[in-house]
Order: structure tokens, then C-alpha cells, then sequence
């Protein structure tokens, strides 16, 4: 029989899936309550940083040489940090990770630093007179007290500090360097519009920062802090807006189940212990389902139908490069080995066998439960009231019931997983 399995995706029912999948309320108070607590150390620290960081560490020698050239205050290369989430987080794709795995699965709380920071000319370009190295080492040495305090381990990663609170979550802390003027008539321009009221940058708040100025920031002048391989520091070029922009844009064209299938998806990637299957990728498969959907009928009120429309393109999906969407030339699979790149295909497959025979082939609702339980884990509901089934009125509620009804030889053909103007695969 051919299954509904809508309900138990996502309802007001209690027990549905998404429900389970949500992140209590007390721990994410709890997560931006540590957040708050590392933004704040920040701040209070790099206040009258000259006492504790010594300039030179701090500041690229090219600037102090500039600075001093320029008669300016060396002590005013960087001022007051502003701070605004990125990640699951800003995307509202968040799942409560799955318990029970080993080692644990980690929620991670991506915070990003945007230090206002004069720039100079250097080789040709202009550079932060900020010493990405130094920045690191100042915003480490700032952290390592509040996290002995409270017991939580700090880990330096490439591209960012991690604080892990417990075994089941962590901080990140990515350090940008924005150019001081733009930021400076950004926020003049924003009073004047009556957009902002308070007076003094110094003091702007990180809300206000978020609404009025990081979305105005221009994005050739950004840059981020990462180490080398001699794990030294260094600045490169990175505009975190534009995969949130691109994420954004997508729910806005497609809609909130663009979110939840992401969503399902990176709780399966979980269940199946795919670590390296990075959710950026996820969300790139179900971004170019949805968009080559169109001309076919929407998944309306279906999340069961979106996802198994976007598991049956991603076996071809991960086998083939997923290029970066907004940095050309760029993938969001990089570093996967051959072997990472068959076992996230293979398990697509499993996933797609689980969902057929959940969803298409099921002859009772029970076996349905038990395929659901396979692919998405034990916060499926077991509920089977949540499940209806379609047959009935089938032709009228899918829109192409012998594509779905094709098993996985569908795709096992030549054709390209993704074609743009639909296939009628996924219908
Ligand atoms: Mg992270």
C-alpha cells in the first residue's frame, strides 16, 4: 500500500518526529547562555587590550609602519568586536543530536567575531592591520580563564576556537576582521535613518549589529582568520552571508520544507554515523531537488513525498562533485576520500530502499514503522495513527504514482542525477 507518513514527520501531534528532533528549550537557553558568557569575556578583554597583548603580536608590523606614517594611534587598529550566530543556528536547522553513539554526537553552536579593524595597503592590496596570529592567540588566551572556571576544554581548529561545554556540545568561535570605516558609516548611516538610536559605536549591540549592519557589509574586504599547516595564522578571504543568503533565498522560493527535509536528513546522516557527510551538502541536495521540481506538483503538505524525492537523487548526488553554490570554482566535498564518497552513496541507497519500502511497498502499517525506524532512527513515532493510507486516492494525491512505484532502478541509468528543468523522477 502506498503510505502517508506525513503526520509523523511533522504534525501538532507530540510524538512526531520533528517534535523529537527539536532541541529542548532548556538546553538551548543553556547553549546561548555559554555563548553569551565567551562574547562577554571577549569584550571585557580586548577593552584595553594593550595591557594584557603586546602591540607588536597584535598588529601586523606593515601597520604599525603605516599607522605611525599616518600619525594614528596604533592602540586604535582594532576596536570593539561585534558577534552575530551562523551555522544551524542562523539557518533554524538544528536537530537535538541523536544519543548514544560513540564517541557522542556534538551540538554545535557556530558563533562568528567580526572585529572592526583598520586596513592597510600591503603588496598591491589592502590587508587588516590586525595579525590574524595574534588575534587567535589574544582570543584564546581571553577564553582559557572563563573556560577553566567552568570546566570546559578549549580546542583550536583551522578556521576557528572551539569551547566544548560537555561531551554533548560545543562553541565555535569563527574571527573575522571587518574594515573599520565601511563599519563606521554603516553605523552613521544607520542613525540617520533613525534605524539606530543609541549613540557611541563603541557600544552598539550585537542585535543591532545583526539587523542593521552585517547584511550591509561589503563582502571583498572580509576576511577570516585560519591556521596554516604550520599552524600559524593567516587572513583569507570569506563572507559567511552568502551560503545563509543562498539557504534563505531557497526557503523563501521553496518554502519551511526545505528546512525540515534538511533537517531529516541530517538526523539520518547521524542515525547512520556518516561524521564527513557534511550538512552543508545535505542542504545543497535537497536546494537542487527543490528547484528541479518545478513544473511538476509541489510537495504540498508531503514531507514524506520531498524526502523520498530527494533520496532518490542522492546516491548520484554524492557521487558526483557538489560544487560550493555561491563560491565558484569551490565544492562542499572536498575533503572526501573515495572510500567516504561510497559509503555516503551506499547508505543514500539504504535510505532509498527504507523509504520505498516504507512509503510505496508496505503492506501494513507496521512494517512502514519499522522501515522509518530503520532510516531515521528510534524518534520515529511508533504511533500509527500518525500514518494513512493513500491508496484509495492514490492517483489524486501523488503526482506521478508509477515513477514512485519504479523502485530503485530508476536510478541506476546514465542519466544525470540533477537535470535542470525536472526530471520526472522526482515527481
Ligand atoms: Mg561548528
Amino acid at each position: 500500500m502506498r503510505v502517508n507518513a506525513h503526520k509523523a514527520l511533522n504534525s501538532t501531534s507530540e510524538s512526531c518526529y520533528v517534535k523529537k528532533l527539536k532541541l529542548p528549550k532548556a538546553r538551548e537557553d543553556e547553549l546561548r547562555a555559554v555563548r553569551d558568557e565567551l562574547r562577554d569575556a571577549i569584550r571585557s578583554g580586548l577593552k584595553d587590550w594593550t595591557d594584557h597583548f603586546p602591540i607588536t603580536e597584535m598588529v601586523t608590523r606593515d601597520a604599525i609602519v603605516a599607522l605611525n606614517s599616518e600619525q594614528l594611534d596604533v592602540t586604535e587598529a582594532f576596536g570593539r568586536p561585534k558577534f552575530r550566530m551562523q551555522g544551524s543556528f542562523s539557518y533554524s536547522t538544528v536537530n537535538d543530536p541523536a544519543k548514544g553513539k560513540t564517541p557522542p554526537l556534538q551540538i554545535d553552536l557556530d558563533d562568528g567575531m567580526f572585529l572592526p579593524t583598520r586596513y592597510i595597503n600591503r603588496d598591491g592590496a589592502v590587508a587588516p592591520s590586525v595579525a590574524a596570529d595574534g588575534y587567535f592567540r589574544a582570543v584564546e588566551t581571553l577564553l582559557a580563564d572563563v573556560c577553566e572556571k567552568n570546566g570546559w576544554t578549549l580546542k583550536r581548529k583551522t578556521s576557528c576556537i572551539r569551547v566544548e561545554i560537555d561531551q554533548e556540545a560545543h562553541v565555535d568561535i569563527a574571527l573575522y576582521a571587518v574594515p573599520e570605516s565601511e563599519f563606521t558609516t554603516l553605523i552613521e548611516t544607520a542613525k540617520a535613518q533613525n534605524r539606530l538610536v543609541q549613540d557611541g559605536f563603541m557600544e552598539l549591540r550585537d542585535e543591532d549589529f545583526a539587523e542593521e549592519i552585517y547584511g550591509r557589509l561589503s563582502a571583498d574586504q572580509m576576511r577570516l582568520a585560519c591556521r596554516g599547516d604550520d599552524g600559524r595564522g593567516k587572513w583569507i578571504p570569506s563572507d559567511p552571508r552568502k551560503l545563509e543568503d543562498w539557504f534563505r533565498d531557497a526557503v523563501r522560493d521553496h518554502g519551511d520544507q526545505v528546512r525540515f527535509v534538511s533537517r531529516y536528513l541530517k538526523a539520518w546522516r547521524d542515525e547512520q554515523d556518516l561524521g564527513g557527510l557534511a550538512s552543508i551538502a545535505l542542504m545543497w541536495a535537497v536546494v537542487e531537488v527543490f528547484e528541479n521540481h518545478g513544473g511538476y506538483k509541489p510537495f504540498n503538505g508531503r514531507d514524506d513525498l520531498a524526502l523520498l524525492a530527494v533520496a532518490r537523487a542522492l546516491p548520484d548526488i554524492l557521487r558526483q562533485e557538489i560544487p560550493n553554490p555561491v563560491v565558484p570554482g569551490e565544492r562542499l566535498d572536498q575533503g572526501w576520500s573515495n572510500t567516504d564518497r561510497q559509503a555516503f552513496a551506499s547508505a543514500a541507497m539504504n535510505l532509498v530502499a527504507q523509504l520505498d519500502a516504507a512509503l510505496i511497498k508496505s503492506s501494513t502499517p507496521q512494517t512502514t514503522v519499522q522501515h522509518m525506524l530503520n532510516a531515521l532512527g528510534s524518534r520515529f513515532p511508533t504511533d500509527v495513527s500518525l500514518l494513512v493510507d493513500e491508496a484509495p486516492e492514490a492517483g489524486a494525491a501523488v503526482a506521478a504514482p508509477e515513477v514512485l512505484t519504479s523502485g530503485l532502478l530508476e536510478i541506476k541509468d546514465d542519466r544525470p542525477a540533477v537535470k535542470l528543468g525536472g526530471d520526472e523522477r522526482y515527481a
